[in-house]
This record gives structure tokens, sequence and C-alpha cells, in this order.
């Protein structure tokens, strides 16, 4: 029996951003309105999670793969505290500009691809939320329906439409 899982982007999509904000602090990560609610709601209905996330600040020099690593970790904490799960954080510490291109990086979706493989995931029953188009497309390569939203919109009302079937 394979496993059903919603993907989620990070930031501006789990937790709250600015254009242009790199997140490299726990202080700094604020949780959006509705992600507890709507995660909860989807485990509820037997979808397990993985976060997807372009981290390029590291690439940039602006932190460290510990520093991306230490706010994963509080994050997640924060998802244990209300009984959510995230399976695993795959981050792209990549920039095209700054040290080549790479596979991992969103639109590509070989970190999609890495945790389906490892969880099991039924790619055709998966979801992929995410602020950006390339959360989308990277979703898409990997089989996973799309859902975009704006920039720290509230998910809840979308998972609500994955588990009435309506997306
Ligand atoms: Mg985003
Ligand atoms: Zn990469």
């Amino acid at each position: 029996m394979k496993n059903k899982a919603v993907f989620l982007d990070r930031d501006g999509t789990l937790n709250w951003v600015h254009e242009k904000y790199y997140i490299s602090n726990p202080d700094d990560l604020k949780l959006n309105e509705g992600v507890i609610e709507g995660l909860s709601l989807l485990r509820d209905c037997g979808f397990i999670f993985i976060v997807i996330s372009n981290q390029s600040g590291i690439a940039k020099k602006l932190y460290s793969i510990a520093d991306a690593e230490n706010v994963n970790t509080f994050m997640c904490n924060l998802f244990l505290a209300e009984k959510i799960k995230i399976e695993e954080v795959y981050f792209c510490p990549h920039h095209p500009e700054f040290d080549g291109k790479c596979l991992c990086r969103k639109p590509d979706s070989l970190l999609v691809e890495k945790a389906i493989s490892r969880f099991n995931i039924d790619a055709s029953q998966s979801y992929f939320i995410g602020d950006a188009e390339r959360d989308i497309t990277a979703g898409k390569k990997a089989g996973l329906k799309g859902i975009k939203i704006q920039q720290n919109e509230n998910i809840y009302p979308f998972c609500q439409k994955i588990v009435k079937g309506e997306l």
C-alpha cells in the first residue's frame, strides 16, 4: 500500500515571508494562518508531509547549511507539538549564478522524486502546494497535482478541497 502525500514549499507557503527575504534564524519563522489547521485535516485523512525548499541563500553565503537545518528543525518541532509529522525537509542549497546548475533546485524535481521513492508515495494521489510557479512545475514533473497559492495565503481552504476530492 503506497502513501499519499502533500508536498509543501516552505517560505511563503508554510511560513511568512516578504519577497527576497531569507529566513535563517528560528526567531524569524512564523507559521502562516491556517497551516496547522490545514495540515491537521490532511493528516486525519491519511496524508503524509514532505517539505521541499530552495535555499539559495546558502549559495549566496548569506547563511550556512547548519542555519537552514536549524530553522527546519525548529519548524518541525512546532508541527510536532500539534501532532503533525513532517517526514523530511529537503532543500537545495544551490543557485545557478553562484555555484552552477543543479538538479535539486525547483523547478527541477530531483528532491520530489527522492521523496517519492524513499517514502513509497503514490504520486497520482499526491499534491504539491506552493506559492511559486516553480513549485508547481517541480511537482508536475514528478506526477503530482499542483496547487498554486498566493504568497502567505491561508492554505486551509485548499486542504479542505483536497480532502473532499475537489482538487
Ligand atoms: Mg515559496
Ligand atoms: Zn540544488
